[in-house]
């Protein structure tokens, strides 16, 4: 039987090496019961989600048992992160492998012969020259990370795991944790197996990742998307997946003409550039990596705070993996996918041919209909990997903005009416030309001006007329035939909407905005302490040439930004700071929030400001008044106001502005694609909307 929690004395002295060491209060989901298994010497298997915490759960086990921990890593991008990570922490961990120069290797066995060495990370292939030190020390676990390489099943498989299973063999009583993000039943058993720890108790933790923002959009007009997407992501670290090399060639160019740190990452550069580029990104002096999938698995890159699918991936667990590269410090991150029907057909071409064609297209008719869903994506996406949640989450494009519906019946019988005039033989594409009265030689050439319905549909943009095809399809009105040039047929409901007056419900097509960047606007106040933090670390990371992200994680940063700490004792509080850090750096972070100082007198002086506001406000005197009372212009006032209520004071603000300007407020959030602060709002009512009116709509829009 699996044991979910630790005997007490033991939790106590867990949970104090989590503090002084990784400076955590507490685990996350899983960690604990995972480790109590460990030091109980159980064989475990955990399947957690990217950024769920997986190394903690053998790395605090090395610490508190005697002796030396042995990682299986697959790369060695991976296992330098983790060393790196480990000693700003204080601990001693070193990685080996047959890349290393000689004098490094020997360094590293030595210590190792010496018991000095708490974790040692070695990949599958270089294990064979660690063979006479493992009979020798003591080694308290092993743990075999990303171990879905070990089945062929899964989608990275590496032949040198395969031989892992002997580990297990010759150090009986030693426990073996195997960790994955992925890894579906037979995966699971296949891993189990193939490690010979067939009565590892088994975790498997949510994969939801609530942090992570999920958004799909049409992908028409992707680069002008993606750029106003940077627009006010500037330093942000962040991932764009493309399906082909030149793809991600073409668009990194691109993005640098447009004045941004790209590069291009994929499989045709040298092993020297693709490091180069790799390295580059992990020490965030380039923010923007353009890749094909052959980049991510080796970054452990905490602060990645956006990850752009510029094609739809082959299939869900694809997807999921590379958008859970993003946020893994806990903190918000954006997702988005752009959706073309142009990539489906691609990808199908892809598979077709494959001897496991067949399931390559299930797998990829799920991802598409995750893409077209309207409804809650967490919820699609959670369920496909056998998870159900009951709730909406809150946190993606559908959950903001709901779909409305509207009667599409009319719209569908024209649609229907077209395909079989043109006798089911023609794809998309054309079924959209005619039902718009498009002129063009295909259309002239096979003489469909002549149809009855040609242009029938000829108010609906091309865009939306496709959008709604793909629903007419996904409810199952019409039918796309793949393997006969896509052509669209009819189906029994077809029938029904054409001669039976069947109703059909079709989503309205909603302009895309992200309500983020919204919200990012009213905060904008925040975050300059943040920024000087941010700095500091810059700083300190490129004295000692590591990551920024192993000096402090940007939760760390913002959990110091909101503690404020003023003393060294207030800073070990801080989520991420342990002994070690406190000793290295307490001090440099102290004094920057310390210098902050000002600043909060300064907010208290505002407080007042406000506190007075508020008291002629309740006494009952006009914004007008107040105004000239406090010789501040009305919009300061209204500012106050808004701010108070936001904090909590009862002030009804629907008062002070009409439900028309919020109307108008809520027209220009729906057209204006792209937010970058108010100004756009401003400039959108050609400056007559004043900027408190502004400010006080889109705060009473936003917490409707
Ligand atoms: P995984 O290997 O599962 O993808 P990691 O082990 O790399 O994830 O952990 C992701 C991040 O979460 C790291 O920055 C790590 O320091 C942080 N983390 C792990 N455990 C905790 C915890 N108990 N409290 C706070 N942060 C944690
Ligand atoms: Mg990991």
């Amino acid at each position: 039987m699996p044991t979910t929690t630790l005997p007490k004395d033991i939790k106590t002295e867990l949970l104090q090496l989590l503090k002084t060491k990784f400076g955590y209060d507490s685990f996350r989901p899983n960690q604990e019961a995972v480790i109590a298994d460990v030091m109980a010497g159980r064989d475990v298997m955990a399947v957690m989600p990217t950024g769920g915490g997986k190394s903690l759960c053998f790395q605090l086990p090395a610490l508190a048992l005697p002796g030396t921990a042995l990682v299986i890593s697959p790369l060695i991008a991976l296992m330098k992160d983790q060393v790196d990570a480990l000693r700003a922490n204080g601990i001693t961990a070193a990685y080996f492998n047959s890349s290393q120069p000689e004098i490094e290797q020997k360094h590293t066995l030595h210590q190792l012969e010496n018991g000095a060495l708490q974790l040692i990370y070695v990949a599958p292939e270089s294990l064979s020259l660690l063979d006479n030190y493992l009979n020798t020390i003591t080694i308290n676990l092993i743990a075999v990370d990303e171990a879905h390489c070990i089945s062929s099943w899964g989608h990275d498989f590496r032949p040198a795991y395969t031989q892992l299973a002997y580990l297990k063999r010759r150090m009986t009583g030693v426990p073996m944790i195997a960790l994955t993000a992925t890894a579906d039943k037979p995966t699971q058993d296949d891993i189990v197996k193939q490690l010979a720890i067939p009565q590892a108790s088994r975790h498997l933790a949510s994969f939801d990742r609530s942090n992570l923002y999920l958004e799909v959009r049409p992908g028409n007009n992707r680069n002008k998307q993606i750029l106003n997407f940077l627009e006010n992501r500037t330093d942000e670290s962040g991932i764009i997946y493309c399906l082909s090399r030149k793809s991600t060639e073409s668009l990194a160019e691109k993005l640098q003409a447009a004045g941004h740190k790209a590069e291009a990452y994929h499989a045709g550069l040298t092993p020297e550039e693709r490091m180069r580029v790799q390295e580059d990104f992990i020490n965030d002096r380039v923010p923007i990596v353009v890749a094909t999938i052959a980049f991510g698995m080796g970054i452990d890159k905490s602060n990645v705070r956006w990850v752009i699918h510029y094609n739809m991936p082959k299939n869900i667990e694809g997807y999921y993996q590379e958008i859970g590269r993003s946020g893994r410090d806990g903190l918000p991150a954006h997702t988005l996918l752009f959706y073309s029907y142009a990539d489906t057909v691609q990808l199908r071409k892809f598979a077709q041919g494959s001897p496991t064609e067949e399931y390559q297209l299930a797998k990829l008719e799920r991802m598409q209909q995750y893409a077209e869903a309207l409804s809650c994506r967490r919820k699609a996406l959670l369920n496909y990997f056998g998870e159900f949640i009951y709730e909406d989450c809150g946190n993606c494009d559908i959950c903001k903005r709901p779909p409305q519906y509207i009667d599409g019946t009319v719209l569908a019988q024209k649609v229907c009416s077209v395909v079989a005039r043109l006798k089911e033989q023609e794809a998309m594409g054309t079924v959209i030309d005619v039902l718009r009265g498009s002129e063009n030689a295909t259309i002239y050439d096979k003489g469909y001006q002549e149809i009855k319905t040609y242009g029938a549909a000829s108010d609906v943009p091309w865009r939306d007329l496709q959008q709604y095809v793909i629903q007419m399809i996904n409810q199952g009105v019409l039918e796309i035939r793949f393997h006969e040039h896509g052509r669209l047929v009819l189906t029994p409901l077809a029938k029904k909407v054409l001669f039976e007056g069947e109703s059909i419900q079709l989503a309205r097509l909603i302009k895309e905005k992200p309500a983020a960047s919204v919200a990012k606007t009213l905060d904008d106040a925040t975050g300059i302490l943040f920024e000087k933090l941010r700095q500091l670390r810059s700083t300190i990371a490129k004295e000692e040439g590591v990551p920024a992200y192993i000096v402090f994680s940007d939760a760390t940063l913002k959990d110091m930004e909101t503690k404020k700490p003023q003393t060294l004792d207030e800073m070990i509080m801080v989520s991420g700071v342990g002994q070690a850090k406190l000793d290295k750096y307490g001090e440099r972070f102290l004094k920057v929030v310390q210098q902050q100082k000002p600043k909060t007198k300064k907010k208290k002086t505002k407080g007042n400001t406000y506190a007075k506001t508020q008291k002629l406000y309740t006494d009952g005197l006009s914004v007008e008044e107040i105004s000239e009372k406090r010789e501040l212009t009305p919009g300061t006032i209204y500012g106050h106001l808004t701010k108070l209520q936001a904090d909590g004071a009862d002030i009804d603000l629907y008062r002070l502005i009409s439900k028309g300007d919020l109307e108008r407020l809520e027209q220009a959030k729906e057209e204006l694609k792209e937010v970058t602060g108010l100004k756009d709002f401003y400039d959108y009512f050609e400056e007559e909307m004043p900027y408190w009116k502004i400010r006080m709509g889109l705060y009473l829009l936003s917490s409707e």
